[in-house]
């Protein structure tokens, strides 16, 4: 793995493209707007892409607001760092950085990956190395790329054929990083009628499967009490993603909850072995407390995930484990404090049923 791709504290910098990324680490990690973001992660692929020529004549006039896709913020972080000094904005941003909960220590520390991240393949936005060796450094030991399924083309869903190639790039990374494990995983659509979004052969060469709903929200009580048992049913699914759907407010505003019976629901995860979603993304903090009360209750394994759609978000963690343990949820009942081989062992013993 290259330098560029550290994203941890660094005292130092003579790598812009470093300094660029853990900018924009930093304010995904302060929920930032994401298009101010992309500002800072696009200029550190235009800066990484450049050939050393042209890298050493633009070092050489020290001009850099003339490279398109860089502005003057941008520029001004890499004449920084080439000067062999922390860039004015990452200064500020480390500076800032404070916890994002009080609590959730416990959990935070037991956690040993995440089973719901999206890259640049669907709707994230960082590419697969990037999100893995993020993870890596906040001491993971596994994180399961799930981008989204054909059906959501508004969030890029991945093609059968899209899926297959991302394999090939997931078994390569694997081979880079040595002892962390990047496992293949899909968050597919739950469809109206309940089956998924996929292929079943693709669905069967999976290691992780997270099943959501995100159409057809506001169907009927009885409906779409149907449709997610027949999801959870499925002999492929491991975990049930986000699954009132609410939105508590952001960039995409603000949404109710999806009804259904959540006993039913509920009873439905306990019975297939299918962990209900701690979805730690701060505007949909789902389940709500009363939900994840009852699902505590009626003996529900847990998964809590970031659900990140950019390396910074990955330290969303912290909200859903703050939420767990104010729940008094064992970490032995939260499948992604797992050692890799337990959880695996469980996703596919889905599919033996
Ligand atoms: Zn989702
Ligand atoms: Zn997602």
């Amino acid at each position: 793995m290259s330098q560029g791709l550290r994203v941890g504290a660094v005292s130092e910098f003579t790598d812009p493209v470093a300094a660029l990324r853990e900018i924009a680490y930093l304010m995904d990690r302060a929920r930032a707007d994401t298009h101010r973001v992309k500002a800072y992660r696009r200029a550190a692929a235009v800066v990484a892409g450049l050939s050393a020529r042209d890298r050493a004549a633009h070092e050489t006039v020290g001009d850099w607001t003339s490279v398109p896709g860089l502005g003057p913020k941008t520029a001004a972080v890499v004449r920084q760092a080439l000067a062999g000094r922390i860039p004015d904005t990452l200064a500020r941003l480390r500076s800032e950085k404070a916890p994002l909960t009080t609590g959730g220590h416990l959990l935070w520390d037991a956690l040993r990956g995440d089973l719901h991240v999206h890259t640049l393949w669907s709707d994230g936005g960082a590419d697969l190395d990037e999100m893995a060796v993020a993870e890596q450094q906040l001491g993971r030991e596994y994180i399961a790329i799930t981008d989204h399924s054909p059906r959501l083309r508004i969030a890029r869903g991945l093609s059968a054929d899209r899926l297959r190639e991302q394999w090939d790039a997931i078994a390569d990374l694997n081979e880079a990083l040595g002892g962390f494990r990047v496992l293949r995983g899909i968050e597919v659509d739950i469809l109206a009628d309940g089956s998924l979004d996929q292929a079943p052969e693709l669905l069967a060469g999976l290691d992780v499967v997270v099943a959501s709903v995100h159409s057809g929200l506001q169907m009927d009580r009885e409906s779409m009490t149907h449709r997610m048992v027949a999801a959870i049913a499925h002999p492929r699914t491991n975990v049930l993603g986000h699954c009132t759907g609410r939105l508590l407010g952001g960039e995409r505003g603000v949404r109710g909850e999806s009804v259904f019976d959540a006993e039913v629901v509920f009873a439905a995860c306990a019975q297939f072995s299918v962990a209900v979603e701690i979805n730690s993304r701060p505007e949909r903090c789902d389940p709500p407390n009363r939900l994840l009360s009852l699902a505590a209750e009626m003996g529900c394994l847990f998964s809590i995930d970031t659900d990140a759609h950019a390396p910074g978000q990955l330290e969303f963690g912290w909200y859903g484990c703050d939420r767990a343990e104010r729940h008094g949820i064992d970490a032995d009942r939260i499948v992604d404090t797992w050692p890799v081989e337990r959880l695996l062992d469980w996703t596919a013993s889905a599919t033996r049923g």
